[in-house]
């Protein structure tokens, strides 16, 4: 039996608009264990970034407890929680989020330099992972001279070069075309079925959430399907 990696019990968080609060998560239950592939469903404003930002530790609940990897992520300061992010956590965003006038490698590379890696290591480490995703002949290009797909391979790249317990994947495939949608999620399964890595997916398109072996679905704060 795999372990648990992510545990929100009740989870509450609200934002204050104008003097009105909105409540974006309304007493979530989730458990992830080593090993998913789940994908989380809902429409706009059901709270799914919301969710995202918790679980990567980027925000904390107002209420109701969040384990990572059995420790309670509330009690800790805020350099325990940037250690966590970077030595636990890998970030997949909808539009790659990649340093414009960086390679590929040195992007791929960022991640290391704030895990205190050693630069000799640090070029071992990240070439090996961009040569792994298929993307050995493009180490010194510029995110602008890759496509789309490359693009986001080199963030799931320097996503996974920390060899992360969770990869948080926020749309993904939101700024791709559908073809090249489909490698992405290919290599995410690759990833999960013969690499072991934990992924936590969010996404509107139900074909996108079918490759994920586990589906649930926010609606207005509150997980269905859990
Ligand atoms: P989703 O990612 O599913 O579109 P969000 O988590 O972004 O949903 O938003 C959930 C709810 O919280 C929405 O009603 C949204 O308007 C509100 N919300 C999100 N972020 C903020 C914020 N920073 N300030 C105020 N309201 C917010």
């Amino acid at each position: 039996m795999n372990q648990p990696i992510i545990e929100l019990k009740a989870v509450y968080k609200k934002y204050a608009e104008k003097g009105v609060d909105v409540q974006a998560l309304r007493g979530v239950d989730l458990t992830v264990y080593s090993g998913e592939f789940v994908a989380i469903m809902g429409p706009s404003g059901s709270g799914k970034s919301t969710l995202m930002n918790v679980m990567g530790c980027l925000d904390l609940p107002d209420a109701g407890s969040f384990h990572f990897a059995g420790d309670d992520v509330t009690d800790l300061d805020l350099d325990a929680l940037a250690r966590l992010r970077n030595r636990s956590l890998g970030f997949v965003f909808q539009n790659f989020n990649l340093l414009p006038r960086t390679s590929a490698l040195e992007n791929v590379e960022t991640p290391l330099i704030y895990a205190g890696v050693e630069k000799k290591h640090r070029r071992r480490l990240a070439t090996s992972v961009l040569e792994k995703l298929g993307l050995g002949q493009r180490l010194n290009h510029l995110p602008n001279q890759l496509s789309g797909g490359q693009q986001q391979r080199v963030a799931i790249a320097r996503a996974l070069v920390n060899r992360p317990s969770v990869v948080l994947a926020d749309e993904p495939t939101g700024n791709l075309d559908s073809g090249t949608s489909e490698e992405i999620m290919s290599l995410f399964q690759e990833l999960n079925e013969n690499e072991g890595v934990t992924i936590v997916l969010i996404t509107h398109e139900l074909p996108i959430a079918q490759r994920a072996r586990r589906r649930l679905t926010l609606r207005d704060g509150l997980l269905e399907g859990n």
